[in-house]
């Protein structure tokens, strides 16, 4: 046992955000009834929310896994291409559908300036995000080999421009590379002589993931140790983690309790915080493990 208990803060503006908070509920609600549900793909990028999850009766398959056999499936909050849809509905499949409604519009916008695109004869759509990334994936199915992805400054700065260009985020996308990205594009596309009212950069950036880099970097600056709950595959913890660890040195990433080491010395404040994949669960049970560090 420890001397000296520190207080220990959970990050009130970690865990889920509001689209995966729904899609966890819509999978708990689904389950009730005890018939099968095959969720496509992972809901969260969280090993342990998974498990919890799959304890509870959630099958997780991949898109080669989709036939009669996954009577109901599950759509996740990153969203699908319409390809998906057509072939759920060719098998017969039920679709629980958890497309997270800002997700859903930015699709819907997406898929317009493309129509208008195709219909002008003119203009160009790009999409800033990662490639290979669900979201993306689904993004770019809504005008299939019609729209260009770019994940760089440096893709920026190459596109070829010559006339309209509607640009678009990944809702997930760091706000400060696609400010850089969207002023090369608007600076190219005036400079190749397109009219700036032609040039139409959407606000796409989900609200919910633009405020956490703010709070994370307050956060974790008001505490002399920082321990950081994350899953290893997720792109928003590590963006976040990295953020916490300019800030402060003392910040470690774990995915679980049982990854928590000596880390904690004289330390005053403990604060515990999260990507919006982490659920409250676990950060609880991380900030009892410390508790325990100090009072058992
Ligand atoms: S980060 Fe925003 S857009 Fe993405 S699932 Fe959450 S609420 Fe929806």
């Amino acid at each position: 046992m420890k001397t000296g208990v520190p207080i220990i803060e959970i990050d009130a503006s970690a865990g889920f955000c509001s689209g995966v908070n729904r899609a966890i509920k819509i999978i708990a609600d689904s389950l009730e009834d005890g018939k099968p549900l095959f969720c496509l793909g992972d809901v969260v990028h969280n090993e342990a929310e998974l498990q919890r999850l799959e304890k509870n009766g959630a099958r997780f398959i991949d898109h080669s896994q989709l036939s009669e056999t996954a009577s109901r499936v599950f759509i996740r909050a990153h969203g699908e291409p319409p390809e998906t849809y057509n072939k759920l509905t060719g098998l017969g499949t039920e679709v629980i559908d958890a497309t997270c409604p800002v997700v859903l519009r930015l699709q819907q916008k997406i898929r317009i300036a493309a129509e208008k695109c195709l219909h002008e004869g003119r203009g160009k759509v790009v999409i800033f995000g990662k490639p290979g990334h669900p979201e993306v994936i689904g993004l770019l199915g809504q005008a299939p080999g019609k729209i260009t992805l770019i994940s760089t400054t440096e893709q920026a700065r190459e596109l070829e421009i010559s006339g309209p260009v509607y640009l678009f985020a990944q809702t997930t996308a760091s706000e400060d590379i696609y400010k850089e990205v969207a002023d090369i594009i608007t600076r190219k596309a005036i400079l190749s002589g397109t009219e700036p009212s032609d040039v139409a950069v959407t606000s796409s950036i989900c609200r919910q993931m633009s405020q956490r880099a703010p709070a994370i970097r307050e956060f974790a600056a008001k505490h002399d140790v920082v321990i950081f709950v994350s899953g290893s595959a997720s792109s928003n913890g590590k963006y976040l983690s990295g953020i916490a660890k300019e800030v402060n040195p003392h910040t470690y990433v774990v995915s679980g309790v049982n990854e928590i080491g000596d880390w904690f010395g004289d330390a005053a404040s403990v604060g515990i915080s999260g990507a919006t994949s982490t659920p409250q669960w676990l950060m609880q049970a991380v900030a009892t493990h410390i508790e325990n560090l100090f009072t058992k």
